[in-house]
């Protein structure tokens, strides 16, 4: 009984709306390791205490949620480089030196979802519409042009926001006016909507979708609800959907591996798991 229980949990304000627990819950149960995975409320005043004190209470490392996910970066020891081009973590690594060290999964949970939901889609000369350009598009963003994409048209109500990516990621991609959002899509053979618009208490999203092309991959950040007015309409006009639950499970995978050593499977049963 001398064998130490690895603990690992999600810290954020407020936090009781957070499906980690359930999936970490149940790869936890499902590959029979003696871990726990706790859900943490922490404002940020005592975000720097509680992340210094986590690692003497026996945790390996935890994931970080709204409101800690920027700030968070002022507080570690070391960042990857994803979570330094995106500008924020999601999860943090214990190290057994007493580092503590900070990285970003959004970008590989989001092309690790289009793997597996839509395996046919190649990045390879690929023309990608993305609408938005708030925190989770930078992943996004970031996620896309290293799985080499040959351009990217970028499209958000606020337009300066795109313009700064822009600056940041270079010429691959090319910002175009929230008004003519909607003609973007013609040229896409993957459509991805980043912004919050669509999800339960939020207005719709009104983009015009006659330009959509059959056979094109579209996908959506927001998935609550899962079946958005996007992905309804899209499959209407025979495109391949993907929803946005793979993103949020798939995200979690390297934080898991890491902290308990084995590499968990995103399937069916988990999906079921974690659906309300
Ligand atoms: P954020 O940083 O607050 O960005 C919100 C984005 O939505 C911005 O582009 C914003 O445009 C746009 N937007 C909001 N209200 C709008 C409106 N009325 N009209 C037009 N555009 C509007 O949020 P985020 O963290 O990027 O999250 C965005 C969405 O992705 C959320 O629904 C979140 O739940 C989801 N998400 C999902 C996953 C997943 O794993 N599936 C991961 C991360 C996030 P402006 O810049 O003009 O304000």
């Amino acid at each position: 009984m001398t064998e130490n229980v690895p603990l690992a949990g999600v810290i954020g304000q407020p936090i009781h709306q957070s499906m980690s627990p359930v999936l970490h819950g149940h790869w936890l149960r499902r590959y029979g390791i003696r871990g726990h995975y706790i859900p943490m409320e922490v404002a940020s005043a005592d975000l720097g205490e509680v992340l210094r004190a986590m690692p003497r209470m026996g945790f390996v490392g935890c994931n970080v949620t709204i409101p800690h996910k920027v700030k968070v970066l002022d507080l570690v020891d070391q960042i990857t480089d994803r979570a330094t081009i995106i500008g924020a973590a999601n999860t943090l690594i214990f190290r057994r030196d007493g580092k503590i060290m900070a990285d970003n999964t959004d970008g590989f949970g989001f092309i690790e979802n289009l793997r597996q939901g839509a395996p046919h889609w190649t990045p390879k000369d690929c023309t990608v519409a993305v609408l938005g350009a708030g925190g989770a598009c930078r992943a996004v963003v970031s996620a896309l042009i290293d799985a080499g994409v040959a351009r990217i048209l970028l499209s958000n109500r606020t337009r300066i926001k795109a313009e700064q990516l822009q600056y940041e990621f270079g010429k691959r991609i090319q910002v175009v006016d929230w008004v003519q959002a909607g003609n973007m899509l013609e040229e896409a053979s993957l459509v991805v909507n980043t912004t919050a618009l669509g999800m339960t208490g939020q207005p719709e999203l009104r983009v015009p979708l006659d330009g959509l092309q059959r056979g094109a991959v579209v996908t959506d950040l927001v998935y609550n609800p899962l079946r958005t007015h996007l992905l309804d309409e899209a499959q209407r006009r025979g495109c391949h959907i993907v929803d946005g639950l793979g993103m949020l499970l798939h995200q979690a995978v390297p934080g898991f591996e890491r902290w308990f050593g084995q590499r968990p499977e995103v399937d069916e049963d988990l999906r079921l798991a974690v659906l309300p």
